[in-house]
């Protein structure tokens, strides 16, 4: 039989308990620390499945800048994002980008795209401005 204490920031809110898992054999035996239902929902989640929101950039050729930024459109497993990372690291776009656009369909096999967060225009198309 295997016991641990997993320690989480509850992030559901911004107080941020300290929730501690009491864990045997892999099974969720208590949970500890979380003064309202989210806290033990999300502890309960983080540990079985933790997900993160990936932001990064991507490189861009023939913008106003050499890079736009990026992130994921849903949250993707923890696990994969250092393999999103080289994935995404791979890519080279074309300007004009615009919000939204798919830059990385389906990352990792995930099912989750990566899309870009702003619009970047192309060189040629002069002075605009870009937020
Ligand atoms: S346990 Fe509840 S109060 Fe504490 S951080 Fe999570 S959501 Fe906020």
């Amino acid at each position: 039989m295997s016991t641990e204490t997993v320690e989480i920031t509850c992030i559901a809110c911004p107080v941020g308990c300290d929730v501690s898992i009491d864990v045997e054999d892999g099974e969720i035996q208590s949970i500890e620390g979380n003064t309202c239902p989210r806290g033990a929902e999300y502890a309960k989640e983080e540990y079985r499945n933790p997900t993160r929101i990936l932001p990064t950039t991507a490189r861009v050729t023939g913008g106003v800048l050499p890079r736009v930024p990026v992130k994921s459109a849903q949250p993707m497993p923890k696990p994969k994002l250092e393999d999103a990372m080289v994935e995404i690291a791979a890519v080279e776009v074309e300007a004009p980008v615009e919000l939204g656009d798919v830059i990385v369909e389906n990352v990792c096999d995930t099912g989750v795209d990566i899309v870009a967060t702003r619009d970047l225009p192309a060189a040629e198309d002069g002075p605009k401005a870009v937020e």
